[in-house]
């Protein structure tokens, strides 16, 4: 299946970075979100994405225009009614990502496949709101989407051989380095670096070590390129602990449970990068 026209839902730092992606490889995108500020900024960051690119020498002027021309733009579900292939990256809230794919079930073809940008909800659960569970899957890319390579590709439950196969080879059309994984807490990204950052919270909040120090220990001794805390300040603290909720509830057993001082973090505001502290300041 030779896919033209690709529809990506949510127009934030996930969404705009896989409607570049989609856009660099020729791909025809309906971009989405539910405001026109919202589109508007998501295109404002891939314009800025592709300047560096042209900066770099890496793509030259005109492909920069090409790519920007391969993405249509809009407020309502609607425009992606001829799609053939779909990627919703709306907030992590379930009861939002099911509203979506119900809406997406009743207005495309049932041909159309549904994917989802999850970074922990289950997949078999988004695939049972529609009437497509075999042409539904999770498409899980890393952050930043143009740079990072890796894209973990989520079976769920019902999920059909030919469904995998045509997001497996969109990926590499993408460029991207496809990982296949079962549906379970977490996946297999955040299974194992959230019980990471975990306990290095712990470490810090038990004074084992400063903030500094602990990165310094994983970064220099591990040869990790970002330490921990560094690393979680930039993902979100708050994404960190809904994640680890995930892990705790899904999994069930104590050893993920999120560290107190995570909690208190994300109770006080602290949510690292984009509220300008979490376990640094951040003054830009
Ligand atoms: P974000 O907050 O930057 O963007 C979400 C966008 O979705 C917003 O622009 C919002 O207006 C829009 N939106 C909300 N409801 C919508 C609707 N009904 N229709 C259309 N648009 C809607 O979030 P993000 O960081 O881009 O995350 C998006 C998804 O990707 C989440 O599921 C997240 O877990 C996942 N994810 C995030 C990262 C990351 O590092 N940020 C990495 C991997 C996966």
């Amino acid at each position: 299946m030779s896919l033209q026209r690709v529809a990506v839902i949510g127009a934030g730092t996930m969404g705009s970075g896989i409607a570049q992606v989609f856009a660099q490889s020729g791909l025809s995108v309906y971009l989405c979100d539910v405001e026109e500020e919202f589109v508007k900024r998501g295109i404002t960051s891939i314009e800025k994405s592709l300047g560096r690119l042209v900066k770099k020498n890496k793509i030259k002027e005109d492909e920069a225009s090409a790519v920007l021309g391969n993405i249509t733009t809009g407020t309502e579900i609607d425009g992606a009614a001829d799609t053939e292939f779909v990627v919703e990256a709306i907030v992590e809230d379930l009861d939002s990502k099911c509203l979506i794919f119900e809406q997406l079930d009743t207005l495309l073809a049932p041909k159309t496949i549904f994917a989802s940008n999850t970074s922990s909800i289950s997949i078999t659960k988004l695939a049972a709101v529609t009437s497509r569970p075999d042409r539904f899957i999770g498409m899980h890319f890393m952050n930043p989407v143009p740079i990072m390579k890796l894209v973990e590709i989520i079976r769920g439950l019902g999920t059909s051989d030919e469904t995998y196969v045509v997001t497996e080879d969109l990926a590499i059309k993408l460029g991207k380095m496809p990982v296949e994984v079962n549906d379970a807490p977490g996946f297999v990204s955040n299974r194992v670096l959230m019980p990471l950052i975990n306990e290095a919270i712990y470490a810090y909040m038990e004074g084992v070590a400063s903030p500094e120090a602990i990165d310094t220990v994983m970064q220099l001794g591990m040869n990790h390129p970002m330490g921990p805390l560094t690393l979680a300040d930039f993902i979100g603290l708050d994404v960190c602990l809904s994640i680890m909720r995930v892990l705790h509830e899904g999994l069930g057993d104590p050893k993920y449970r999120p560290c107190p001082l995570l909690i208190k973090m994300v109770d006080a505001g602290y949510l690292g990068r984009k509220t300008g502290k979490g376990f640094y300041e951040y003054k830009d």
